[in-house]
């Protein structure tokens, strides 16, 4: 029986080997014979749900007739395992056999049987399978039992569905339905990619490092080598320094560590992986995971816990094996970028006429590192789930990111046929490279202005070249963060110059600071428990008034001569903020117009992020000379919905009925108090959006490069008085999947179906 106190325990080691297993069959056998032996039961199996066939199959059983896997099949609702299965609850029956939907499959020979526990797999609310266990002598599971195996089902319903998703699940999806592994994930910048993955890991991160083939095997053991031994000498300054404070028992501890690095079975382990040609990284992490899960099968406690010094020291053996090599990687043309958590430095690393798509496990299509990829119009797709990172470097990989679908070595028909996709593509932004000095208007006369959102240097030259009227967003930070410091005041007037310069004499908005979130600087750590409620953006400055006085001098002396700056205050969400805010920025301009007479004044806007700003809008509208919505915050604090989050991403959608309202009562509120507005969030560069965005009424829609001439041809397609006719029927409908269908539709029929998935038609 499982004792509580051991419960959790247990747990984390089934969940932990079941996720080391090579493949999922393997794993779902593992984790049958863990928990017939953790519950000191008779029989455990599992059932999963067969998406072509329908029904679930028996995949793995311990305590069954070996010929009943694979064959043993019930629809929902048939025999108690199907009842499991249709009432999406646990079951549990003392003497099964009494039970009204008792079914005895002959092939099983469970005719044994008598207590029965089944619990349903579920994934996002579906019934993936069922787990079962059963007993000879008649018998009630406890509440610990259960509660136990509801516990287990719950944490590998993840990779249950991700096994189903990939279609890596043998005898359960037919072979030809498997043309390529493919991973799912959400689809964070339109467009198709295809090229080579490369993986890319945290420094010394041991768990994902990708296996790669090595030109000279010799340098490869002379730098595992060379590593051992720095890692062993770390070790032994260590002890010395320590000596005289621990205990002689602890520092047993560290002569442990130099017998494992002595021990000829680790360097002859990781050699003979090097020579089988994997390089030394790779080698290492394999033979790390091989010790590492022989040490947790142990059932002493004590020799378990050493899997953590095992794993300490892959650690730093792997350390000293990075600080030999060069820390950047050569990146293929057509590099695929690969990685747990792709940081927006990690993605400046590439050189961007080598990247063609990027895919990262964590985030969504909301994380600032999506919005840089859409910004570059590199197609990206996060919160991809995987767990065989290591597996997939120096792979060609296809990223769909208008589907969120990614194709590990695609079979040729597959790569043909996203080939033509990606010629098409390009067909199309050739044509609609040729709006480019056409007005934003539409057909009944209604002007728009078509801004870019820009960070980074590189999206200047982009930005000009699909003729945008002026940057609606320039986001300071993405600057900040590719420093190891806060830049100086000079070195932050150069970088805004070269902005203010390149769109002259059209407007640039430069939004002052916006960190906290999940916008952390590298030099200036905030740690909070809930950060995007916390230190964000105008309150970080405003209590901070020399990094903010600074950073405003800068701004303006970049736009002397100029006099196209306008300043954008980020998080705005009461008065208080905004006088204090234009108090110092009247500050910080009389201090340079002193040195510069007839400089102008910079415009000043707020930001509408959060739901008080709405309702302040209109006093917001009297204070400053414009407001610009944030709907990438908006939509996530109006709805109570992580941006962040990958697994609630389905529920961000800023066509959501309150987001609706909410943007109509902002630009009612702006225009009433006489003063323009515009939106910024990535809301404007959706095609299906933007025809609501012009019913409503904005006078500026700011957005990615990439994203603009897509924008300028439904402002060129739609009149007012139709964008207005499905605002109304929009507005009618209540839920969010219905009005983008809807919109969807009016693009088809409008002839503009390139717009919303891949190809041009
Ligand atoms: C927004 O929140 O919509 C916005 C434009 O700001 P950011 O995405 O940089 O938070
Ligand atoms: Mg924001």
């Amino acid at each position: 029986m499982v004792k509580q106190a051991t419960m959790l325990k247990t747990l984390q080691r089934i969940v932990e080997e079941v996720n080391n297993a090579r493949g999922f069959r393997e794993a779902m056998e593992i984790m049958v014979q863990r928990v017939r032996e953790a519950m000191n039961t008779d029989s455990c199996s599992v059932y999963l749900r067969d998406r072509k066939q329908g029904g679930y199959v028996l995949l793995a059983a311990e305590g069954f007739r070996e010929e009943a896997v694979g064959k043993v099949r019930v629809a929902p609702g048939e025999g108690l395992t199907g009842l499991v299965a249709q009432r999406e609850e646990p079951i549990n029956l003392a003497d099964a056999a009494k039970h009204e939907h008792y079914r005895y499959f002959p092939e099983t020979g469970e005719e044994r049987y008598h207590a029965f526990l089944g619990v349903p797999i579920i994934h996002q609310r579906k019934v993936l399978g069922v787990l079962v266990v059963q007993q000879h002598e008649p018998r009630r599971y406890d509440e610990a039992e259960e509660a136990f195996l509801v516990t287990l089902s719950a944490q590998l319903a993840g990779g249950v569905a991700h096994a189903q998703a990939t279609g890596s699940i043998p005898g359960v999806t037919s072979p030809d339905d498997i043309q390529a592994e493919r991973w799912v994930g959400t689809p964070a910048s339109l467009g198709v990619g295809i090229g080579t993955a490369v993986v890319s890991y945290p420094l010394a991160d041991l768990e994902s490092v990708p296996d790669r083939a090595v030109d000279d095997i010799d340098a490869e053991i002379e730098a595992y080598r060379t590593a051992i031994k720095a890692a062993r000498s770390d070790i032994v300054t260590l002890r010395g320094r320590l000596e005289t404070t621990l205990p002689r028992e602890e520092q047993a501890l560290f002569n442990v560590y130099i017998q494992i690095l002595d021990s000829r079975s680790l360097a002859k382990e990781v050699i003979k992986e090097i020579r089988q040609n994997n390089w030394a990284p790779g080698a290492l992490r394999r033979v790390i995971k091989r010790h590492e899960q022989h040490i947790q099968s142990v059932e002493d406690e004590y020799i378990r816990e050493r899997a953590i010094d095992v794993r300490d020291l892959g650690r730093r053996i792997l350390a000293h094996l990075r600080a030999q090599s060069r820390t950047v990687p050569d990146y293929p043309d057509n590099t695929i970028l690969v990685g747990e958590e792709i940081t927006a430095a990690t993605l400046a690393e590439v050189p961007v006429k080598r990247l063609a798509g990027l895919i990262s496990l964590k985030g969504s299509s909301n994380s600032h590192t999506a919005i840089i990829a859409r910004a570059l119009g590199v197609p990206a797709i996060m919160g991809a789930e995987s767990r065989s990172l290591p597996n997939i470097d120096g792979k060609e990989v296809i990223v769909d990111g208008y589907h969120g679908h990614i194709f590990v070595e695609p079979a040729a028909y597959l790569r043909q046929e996203y080939q033509r996709l990606a010629e098409e593509e390009r067909e199309l932004s050739d044509a609609l490279k040729k709006l480019r000095d056409l007005p934003a208007e539409t057909p009944d006369g209604q002007r728009v202005s078509l801004c870019v959102n820009t960070g980074l240097v590189a999206d200047i030259t982009p930005a000009l070249e699909v003729g945008a009227e002026g940057v609606g967003l320039y986001r300071t930070e993405v600057p900040f963060m590719l420093h190891d410091r806060f830049p100086g005041e000079d070195e932050q007037r150069a970088i805004y110059r070269q902005v203010l310069e390149a769109f002259a004499p059209h407007p640039v908005t430069i939004r002052t600071l916006d960190i906290g979130g999940d916008k952390a600087l590298p030099y200036f750590p905030i740690e909070e428990d809930n950060p995007f409620l916390g230190w964000r953006g105008i309150r970080v400055t405003l209590d901070h008034p020399e990094i903010f006085l600074i950073q405003l001098r800068a701004i303006i002396r970049a736009s002397v001569d100029l006099n196209n700056l306008h300043i954008m205050l980020p998080m705005i969400s009461n008065l208080y903020e905004v006088d204090e805010a234009l108090r110092l920025v009247h500050q910080a301009y009389t201090e340079v117009a002193d040195k510069h007479p007839g400089l102008a004044k910079p415009k000043v806007g707020v930001m509408i992020e959060v739901p008080a700003a709405v309702y302040l809008a209109g006093a917001l509208a009297e204070r400053v000379d414009f407001l610009s919505v944030g709907s990438n915050d908006l939509t996530q604090y109006l709805l109570a919905v992580d941006r962040n989050n990958a697994r609630v991403s389905n529920l961000y959608d800023a066509l959501h009925p309150a987001v609706i309202e909410a943007l109509e009562k902002i630009v009612e509120a702006a225009h009433a108090k006489g003063k323009p507005v515009s939106i910024c969030g990535e809301l404007a560069g959706d095609p299906a959006a933007a025809i609501l965005l012009l019913a409503m009424g904005f006078d500026t829609l700011s957005m990615n490069a990439t994203g603009l001439p897509r924008i300028k041809w439904v402002i060129r397609n739609f009149t007012r008085k139709k964008a207005k006719a499905l605002l109304a029927d929009v507005k009618k409908m209540d839920n969010t999947a219905q009005v983008r269908e809807y919109l969807d539709k009016a693009i088809e029929e409008a002839g503009l179906g390139g717009l919303i998935r891949a190809g041009k038609s």
